[in-house]
This record gives C-alpha cells, structure tokens and sequence, in this order.
C-alpha cells in the first residue's frame, strides 16, 4: 500500500529538472564511443585507406589486419572481459561497425560476421566450458569465425535446410554444404546449424562447433563478387563428418531457434554496416560538392545538388536513430525482434540510395576506381541481402505489428 501512495504521490506531482534528465533520451555519443570512434579513424588512415583498393581488386582477406584488429579489442567488443573481450555493449559494438564502414565496408562486414554470428552465437548459447575454450581465441582474433545458415538451395528459407547431422553413438554425422559463408575459408571456426530432425520441425536444427581441420569439413569455392570484396565468402562442404556430442551447442533441437536469436541481434551489426557506407558515401559527396566547379561556381551552389545533400543527410540521421534505439533496446536485454528488423530494413536501403546519390554528384568521376565513391556502391547492396533481404525483414515486421 505504502508503494502505492508512494508511486501515487511521484507521478501526481511536476517531475523535478534532474528527474526529466533521467528520462530523457540521450542522443550524446558516450566517453567510450568517441574514444573508439577516434581509435578506429586513427587505424582505419594507417592500415585500411593505403591498402583497400588493392584488396578490392584482388579479392584477398587481408587476416594480418584482423589480428591487429583483435588486439585493439575490436573482434571481442561484446564478449566479457573475463573471456578475453572488451567488455563493451551495442552502442560502441554499432560505432565500431559503423566507423570501420565509413572506411571499408568490407572490413565492417568481416567484424561484423565474426563479432556478431560466430562470437555472438558461443557468447549466448554455448555451456561454459565451450565458452572458456572459443571466446578468448575469437576475442583476440587468434582464431577466426564463421557461422554457417544459409544452403545452396536454402537461403530465406533456412529452416528447410538439408545439411544432415545423424547420431551416432556419441558423435554426430554430417553430410551436406553451406554456401554464401563469411571466412569459409580462413575461419578457424565455425558454427554450423545442421538437420537433426525432420524437415518442417523448427526444433529439428542443431548447432554445432566445427573447428578446420576436422576430417571431412573443408572450405568450397570462394565467390567472386560484386562488392565487399575483402571479405572472404566461401561454401563450406561436409563429407561423412564425425563431430562429437560436446561440440553442440545447447542441447539438440536448439540451433534453428538460437540461430533466428543470433539473426536479430545480427541485424543490428548490418544496420551500422549500412550506416558507415551510407555516411562514408556521404562525407565524400559533400567534400566533392564543394570542390568541383562547373559553370564557374561550385556544383554545391545548385539547388539541384545541395538538396540531394540534404536528403542524404536527413536519411543518414533517420538510420541512425533506428540503429541506435535498437542498440539501445539489446544493451537493456528487451526484445529487438521488430526493432533491429526495422532499423535494417531502412538503413540497408538507406546506403544504397546515398551510395547512388553519391555516384552522381561525382559524375564520371564517381564511375572510376580513383574516387571512393563506386566502392560504396558496389558494398552497399549487400546489405539488402546479407543476415536478411529487405522483403524478409518486412516479412519480420509486418509480422509483429500484425500479431
Ligand atoms: C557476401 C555475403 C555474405 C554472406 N555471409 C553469410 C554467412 O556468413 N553465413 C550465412 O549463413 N549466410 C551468409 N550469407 C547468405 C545470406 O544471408 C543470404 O544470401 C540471404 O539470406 C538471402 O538468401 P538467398 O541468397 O538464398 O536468396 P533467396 O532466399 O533465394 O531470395 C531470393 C529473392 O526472393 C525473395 N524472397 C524469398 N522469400 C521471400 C518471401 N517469403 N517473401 C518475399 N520475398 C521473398 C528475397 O527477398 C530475394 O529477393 C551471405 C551472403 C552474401 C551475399
């Protein structure tokens, strides 16, 4: 009763100044965010900007630098410093994403996949021992990871998947191939979501830690593709693959449920993916705007140019409450199901219209290698695609607002 009148008497009476700022909404970057920020710009001039184009063209994952990476804590941010990580939560895991992507979204999409989908799955479902053994080898980038959902013939549509895992005695046998998958190759590690039940069964997946070099677990062809070029994408392919009992993770029947978990956190790392792409794109066009001169007068003096600016900026400024409010929501452990689809949803569209915009404030000079801006675009269209197109997140959403 007493917390009653209490509760009563708080909420009848004028909130005080101090207790209006302890509901606001803080759109202040935090210490840790603008140190991380100010880290990352300092790394990204020295080991990315003199380097990427050449990844780009020829297609290498460049693992030195994730190593250098893993010793900035930037491949460990969520994992607990007791296992070897930083410790930190979303809002400096989405600025870390975000900041490496301004520079190089291939880079982004690497620490994205390996911070979020093969560290993210071990950090939330795997048994203590697991965690002890993987997470400090992943937290450093002494071992990189992979995480393998998406089949050949399987892609939206995961939960047909026909990768099979059958028992038995206290190993499991897997037959089957995973394509589309980030360090197929490279990765030291892989978490890998097979058949254990019958097709249909959402309890019929199971997860499991596979390491490289286990016999009949091998990397396939590495794609060549459009965009983010630097990050390695592989098939992975099993034969008669026997994987003991102790590398499930979670118990059997678990993996399809824990993989869509993993899925709406992940969304989050390609929201800021998109973020960084779609700002970097941004601050390129807007430096060229004022440079480049035509008709005597710089092509930002022309409504035409300094108000597609403006509508960059405002939909950059869009995703990024979006992407924040679900950083937010993960850090307070409340569901992000909706939230994180919707901010990627938007923030994925978002870099490839500012990456479009961008290539046409630069003219021809957007559809050469010399400038930034092409490999924007050619980066930014994955993020409609990967962890989810954008028809299945509306897929996600519609689905909630309509429960
Ligand atoms: C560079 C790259 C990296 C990747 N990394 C990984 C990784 O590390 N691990 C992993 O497991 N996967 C990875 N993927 C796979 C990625 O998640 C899938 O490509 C994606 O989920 C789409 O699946 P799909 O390519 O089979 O397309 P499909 O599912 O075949 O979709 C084709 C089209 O049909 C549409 N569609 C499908 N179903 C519906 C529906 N119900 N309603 C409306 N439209 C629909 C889609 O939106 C799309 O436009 C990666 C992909 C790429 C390109």
């Amino acid at each position: 009763m007493i917390f009653v009148i209490l509760a009563i008497q708080i909420f009848s009476r004028p909130m005080t100044v101090a207790e209006k700022l302890d509901h606001a909404i803080d759109f202040e970057e935090s210490e840790n965010q603008k140190m991380i920020s100010q880290m990352i710009r300092d790394f990204c001039a020295k080991e990315i900007k003199p380097k990427m184009m050449d990844w780009d063209e020829s297609q290498e994952f460049p693992v030195d630098l994730f190593r250098k990476l893993g010793s900035l804590g930037l491949m460990g941010v969520l994992v607990p410093e007791e296992y070897g990580g930083s410790g930190f939560g979303y809002h400096e895991y989405v600025t870390t994403i975000a900041e490496i992507s301004r520079v190089d979204g291939s880079i982004g999409l690497s620490v994205a996949a390996h911070n979020s989908l093969c560290t993210g799955h071990i950090l939330q479902f795997a048994s203590e021992e697991q965690k002890l053994k993987y997470l400090p080898k992943l937290a450093t980038a002494e071992w990189i990871g992979a995480w393998g959902l998406t089949e050949p013939n399987t892609g939206s549509d995961a939960g047909n998947m026909r990768t099979i895992a059958i028992k038995d005695g206290d190993h499991y046998v897997l037959n089957g191939a995973k394509n589309f998958i980030t360090h197929g190759k490279s990765g030291q590690v892989a978490v890998v979501i097979a058949r254990t039940g019958s097709v249909g069964d959402s309890r019929g997946m199971t997860a499991f830690i596979i390491e490289k070099g286990t016999p009949g677990f091998s990397a396939g062809r590495k794609e060549n593709k459009l965009g983010m070029r630097a990050s390695e994408t592989t098939e992975l392919i099993f034969t008669d693959c026997r994987i003991h009992k102790s590398q499930v993770i979670g118990g059997e029947g678990e993996g399809f449920v824990q993989a869509l978990k993993v899925l709406d956190g992940g969304r989050i790392s390609i929201a800021a993916l998109s973020l960084g792409i779609a700002q970097g794109a941004f601050d390129a066009a807007l430096r060229y705007s004022k440079e480049r001169h035509q008709f005597n007068q710089p092509i930002s003096a022309f409504q035409g140019i300094s108000f597609k600016l403006a509508d960059m900026a405002t939909k950059i400024e869009a995703a990024k409450l979006l992407v924040y409010r679900s950083a937010d929501l993960k850090n307070r452990g409340m569901s992000v199901n909706k939230e994180s689809a919707m901010a990627k949803l938007y923030a994925s569209e978002v870099a490839v219209e500012v990456a479009n915009d961008a290539v046409q404030i630069f003219g021809g000079y957007g559809y050469i290698k010399d400038y930034p801006v092409e490999k924007f675009y050619r980066d930014a269209k994955l993020c409609t695609i990967g962890e989810g197109t954008s028809e299945i997140q509306k897929l996600v959403i519609s689905r909630s607002i309509l429960k």
